[in-house]
């Protein structure tokens, strides 16, 4: 079985983000690129579902970034994938979820694959349209928001996480899958990993590979960002002083009810 796993690169979430006021675009320079917290769930999955499986099933990561950024896939490979694939293209830059989701789309036609695992949001664009996007191009089913998975009799069978509960729910292969935050905890890169990474390959792929038929990047693109702000700042917090536990109580009771939240 043949895995593959998306993997965004982004920012560091630590680091403070910032908008170009001219491209509208996120500043990548100066930031530490790492992958994206949600993708390190979805290799997690695919190496859990790997290792249940045994055989010949690998587990291949895709990105699709500048190709500067290569490196920074050595990390997943040092978790445990076999290897990786890297869409890059200055044709690709400007690209909106419709236009990056065709592009990748069609590199995922081209690199195969049995379950395409796909983290819920990125932490820079978070729109979680991507998965949608992909499962509609590659005319595949798509589940979303596993916290278990496994292959029974050859279809994928998930636990998919709910508000109130869970569902079970199969689909057949080739599918999308998308994972919870709930899956388990990323595991960390051993020693032997990390030294085994270095030999691991990342094939390189470019827009003149995929064969598309239509535009990418701004020409291709259907959304337009207008204009954007930060976050409102929030105003001090009110501290209350109060003689003793009862009249303090009373207080907070005061202050929620004054402001119809009780
Ligand atoms: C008008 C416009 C112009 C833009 N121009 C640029 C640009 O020049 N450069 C740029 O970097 N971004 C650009 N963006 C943002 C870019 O379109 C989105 O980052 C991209 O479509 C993915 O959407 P998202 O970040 O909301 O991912 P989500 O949908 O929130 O991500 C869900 C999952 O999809 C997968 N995924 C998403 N993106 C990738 C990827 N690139 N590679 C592998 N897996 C992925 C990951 O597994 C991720 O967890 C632009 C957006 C707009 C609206």
């Amino acid at each position: 079985m043949k895995i593959v796993v998306t993997v965004k690169l982004v920012p560091d979430p630590n680091a403070e983000k910032r908008i170009d006021n001219g491209t509208k675009r996120l500043v990548r320079t100066g930031v530490e690129t790492v992958l994206n917290p949600y993708d390190e769930y979805a290799l997690e999955a695919a190496l859990q579902l790997k290792e249940k499986a045994g055989g010949d099933t690998t587990v291949t990561v895709f990105s699709m970034a500048p190709e500067s950024l290569k490196e920074t896939l050595r990390k997943a490979l040092a978790m445990g994938a076999d290897d990786a694939v890297l869409l890059s293209d200055a044709g690709l830059e400007g690209s909106d979820v419709w236009a990056s989701s065709y592009a990748i789309s069609h590199a995922l036609k081209k690199v195969g694959f049995d379950l395409l695992i796909v983290g819920g949001l990125s932490d820079d664009g978070s729109t979680g349209a991507t998965p949608g996007g992909l499962a509609e191009y590659l005319q595949a089913p798509l589940v979303t928001n596993a916290r278990k998975a496994e292959i029974v009799d050859g279809k994928l069978k998930i636990e998919r996480e709910t508000d109130t509960g869970y569902q079970d729910v199969t689909a057949p292969l080739p599918c999308v899958m998308t994972t919870a935050l709930t899956f388990g905890e990323p595991r960390y890169a051993s020693l032997k990993g990390i030294m085994g990474a270095k030999k691991k390959t990342i094939a390189a792929m470019s827009v003149s590979d995929l064969g598309l038929s239509h535009a990418v990047g701004q020409s291709g693109s259907k959304t337009q960002l207008l204009s954007f702000a930060p976050p409102p700042v929030r105003g001090k917090g009110q501290v209350i002083e109060a003689a003793d536990g009862a009249s303090g109580a009373k207080a907070i009771f005061d202050f929620l009810k004054e402001r119809k939240l009780v």
